[in-house]
């Protein structure tokens, strides 16, 4: 009778487990609410292990996938969604299970119930060929002729594997790349050696500390490995297209970077560094997590700028896109330290001052370096008028010569005027008092005055500066411009200067030591720092990193 009744009560318990948790089981949300992004990331779950296995055809660019998503459901799941954007789905599996799916844009909805804190696997097998992600900027899967370069920041990563793509679900990875033996892989993460495999050849990667599925990079093509050590013994493998000899030395400096870098933030946080060299100018680069992305035309300063962001953006990871600046403002910081690590004290003032300026759509020349930037411009071999010559010189030299010193060598002209080539030759002869500055907008008009094309007639409210603060970013084309890089970086010089390096530095180390391997808003570093230094900062971050207008140069050391 007892051994009965407690069978029952037993009954009527996981009855009623059962009917609660069908009751609270929900599907998992489209997005995590990020204010850029709606729909990137899931809810409900949280991404333990992505292990990518793929196969690259060359004649037609296709890959043949698996992608195995070990995850932890957060919540009671009655379905949950991955991002994922083209291919067919050839099998679909829950704990090994065949799995109903269904699909909508860049959502694929997986209909498995699952019990919140249970660890489940998704298996998701798929070919085609991967779909480039178009947002303010193309990203993702980029098939070149007879190469791929994949660079997935923002929201490219849905675009060739099935993921909870957001910054704020960061995951350990695997790839397994299989390629025609023509070919290599390079991509991040610590490799293995290939294994052949009859006709090609089969690449291995573990990112071994969790990563944002953005920063995951596969790049084939020809390449060669090239080997260096850095602080610590730490192991240096880039991937350089065949015959790139480094004519910036902008990697041969790589070990002295890190260290320089490891001194200021604190150690490297990875297992491995280096770079990835594609066989092109791709005038960007991406801090993909232990070896960032380049074009052959990357110089020392990008190099410093992404191997920094293994600490700020990598290991340190933005919780929403909006937040973008402890990223780039950080990274574009650490130029600011290379910089004047390498050239000093005035080289840094002098850059800071270009910046400062340039935020404001303010570019200044000395004479003679705004006459060498206009020739290696390549100027059209074109015939202007007198009238055109004296427009141009006024447009280019006001600000800095006097009227009457410039429509003296207009009045010199033959009748038939000058080339455009000449324009160098003819400001040679002018006196200048100080320095030229000229507006973004005169660029623009230096264009019409040659071409005869009228300006837009919005051309003045289009080239006026798009001042916010760095911390201010509404829309995904704010992500990355000079307010969020260059005014962030300010935003920190100034906050050195006004701690001190001891106390600054003792900042930086204690929030990338306190958040490795978490997300963090800006309120996370504000706060620290006001905790870190004793000092109430608030109306420092509301003008450096809130409000519109720029804060004064004074904080910055300058007049
Ligand atoms: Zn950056």
């Amino acid at each position: 009778m007892a051994k009965r009744s407690l069978f029952i009560l037993m009954c009527i318990f996981s009855l009623t487990i059962g009917i609660t948790s069908a009751q609270d089981a929900q599907p998992g949300a489209d997005g995590v609410g990020d204010k850029l992004y709606p729909l990137s990331g899931n809810g409900g779950y949280d991404v333990q292990q992505y292990d990518l296995q793929l196969m690259w055809d060359n004649k037609t660019g296709a890959i043949d996938a698996q992608t195995t998503i070990k995850s932890i459901a957060t919540q009671d799941l009655s379905a949950f969604n991955l991002d994922f954007i083209g291919f067919d789905i050839t099998k679909l599996t829950v704990d090994g299970k065949d799995t109903k799916f269904s699909r909508k844009d860049s959502e694929l909805t997986v209909d498995a119930a699952v019990t919140k804190g249970k660890t489940f696997e998704t298996v998701v097998a798929y070919n085609g060929n991967p779909s480039q992600v178009k947002d303010s900027l193309t990203t993702g899967w980029i098939a070149v002729k007879d190469s791929v370069i994949v660079i997935s920041e923002p929201v490219g990563a849905q675009g060739w594997f099935p993921s909870n793509d957001h910054p704020s679900d960061k995951a350990l990875f695997t790839y397994e790349v299989t390629v025609p033996k023509a070919y290599q892989v390079a991509a991040n993460g610590l490799p293995d050696k290939p294994v052949e495999n009859g006709d090609n050849n089969t690449y291995k990667f573990a990112i071994n500390k969790p990563m944002a599925t953005y920063l995951a990079t596969i790049n084939i093509g020809k390449f060669k490995t090239v080997e260096q050590t850095g602080p610590d013994g730490l192991p240096i493998v880039n991937y350089f297209p065949p015959d790139f000899t480094d004519p910036e030395k902008a990697f041969t400096r790589q070990p002295e970077i890190l260290s320089f870098l490891s001194e200021k933030f604190g150690p490297y946080p990875f297992d491995v560094s280096g770079g990835i060299v594609v066989n092109q100018q791709i005038g960007v680069a991406l801090e993909a997590q232990t070896r960032p992305i380049y074009g052959t035309d990357a110089s020392e300063l990008v190099v410093a700028h992404e191997l920094s962001h293994q600490w700020f953006g990598d290991n340190v990871s933005v919780a929403t896109w909006d937040q973008i600046w402890l990223n780039e403002g950080f990274a574009t910081f650490a130029e600011l330290l290379w910089i004047e690590h390498i050239n000093g004290k005035n080289a840094l003032d002098h850059t800071i001052q270009r910046r400062y300026d340039e935020l404001q759509g303010l570019y200044r020349f000395s004479k003679d370096d705004l006459i060498s930037s206009l020739e290696s411009g390549q100027l059209p071999d074109v015939q202007l008028t007198p009238e055109k010559v004296g427009q141009l010189l006024h447009l280019l030299m006001d600000s800095a010569a006097t009227k009457a010193d410039i429509d003296a060598v207009v009045a010199k002209l033959p009748k038939d005027g000058a080339k455009v080539t000449q324009l160098g030759a003819l400001m040679k002869s002018i006196p200048v008092q100080g320095q030229i500055v000229l507006k973004t907008i005169d660029f623009y008009k230096f264009n019409s005055i040659i071409t005869g094309e009228p300006l837009a007639a919005d051309a003045e409210q289009k080239t006026a500066p798009n001042l916010h603060g760095p911390a201010d970013v509404e829309s995904g084309d704010m992500m990355f411009d000079g307010s969020v890089y260059q005014r962030g970086g300010l935003a920190l010089q100034a906050l050195r200067l006004k701690l001190g390096d001891d106390t600054f530095f003792k900042l930086l180390q204690t929030y990338v030591s306190q958040y490795a391997g978490k997300n963090v808003t800006t309120t996370d570093f504000t706060s620290l720092a006001e905790k870190i230094s004793g000092q109430d900062l608030k109306d420092f971050f509301q003008r450096w990193l809130y409000d519109k207008p720029l804060p004064p140069i004074t904080e910055l050391g300058l007049s």
